[in-house]
């Protein structure tokens, strides 16, 4: 999952971005609000923590040309704790949710994952699909019952095709949810970790559409 933060203060944005990636979520940081228009003209998020008071653009304004352009990524507004007036116009300027800084990493993780799961249609926290589960909140996955091992990037691959049965995913689209800026990604890192899911979880799970990309097909 690719998640891009926006948040100003260096501290801050430097304590967020290390507890997302130590939840594997590959992180994109940028500090103001003009850097943030431009990631999100020009990349692919599975969610935007937006900070509202940004220099060079606001976050609100950020937010509301992101929702007239039809871009429905799921986008968690950050306020102070006592800005009743500032969460309220986040959410009715489209954001799906809101959080308090300063921030509780656990509740930030557990809304992260709530909104990641609706915005895929999904009410149920564990993901269930021909045998396989994954618990996002726990990081336990099993096999028809039996627990199962997967790498960080094992199941950064796996998580989004599992989340969505049946949308053929780009060897691109699976590179943006390994990587963040500035990480360097190996020519055939997304065919080994499929190799490796297919080792683990059964040769039948993911299929390989020839040209496009990756699938688990529908039931
Ligand atoms: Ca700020």
């Amino acid at each position: 999952m690719r998640i891009l933060l926006v948040e100003d203060d260096a501290m801050i944005g430097d304590a967020v971005r290390n507890a997302l990636r130590a939840e594997h979520y590959a992180v994109d940081w940028v500090r103001d609000g003009e850097m943030a228009d431009t990631a999100l003209r020009t990349g692919t998020y599975d969610l935007v923590l937006l900070d509202l008071g940004l220099p060079k653009r606001d976050g609100l304004e950020v937010l509301r040309a992101l929702r007239s352009r039809h871009v429905n990524v799921p986008v968690l507004v950050a306020t102070a704790r006592d800005a009743v007036r500032d969460r309220i116009a986040g959410l009715d300027a489209g954001a799906d949710d809101y959080v308090v800084k300063p921030y509780d990493t656990d509740e930030l993780l557990a809304r992260i994952r709530a909104l990641v799961r609706r915005s895929a249609g999904r009410a149920e926290p564990v993901f269930e699909h021909n045998g396989v589960t994954l618990d996002p909140a726990t990081r336990e996955a099993t096999v028809n019952g039996e627990p199962v091992n997967l790498s960080s990037r094992e199941w950064a691959v796996l998580e989004p095709m599992l989340l969505r049965p049946g949308v053929v995913f780009s060897r691109a689209q699976l590179e943006e949810k390994l990587y963040g800026w500035k990480e360097d990604i190996s020519s055939n890192a997304v065919e080994v970790y499929v190799h490796g899911l297919r080792r683990k979880l059964g040769a039948d799970l993911i299929q390989t559409v020839r040209g496009l990309g990756y699938v688990i097909p529908k039931r």
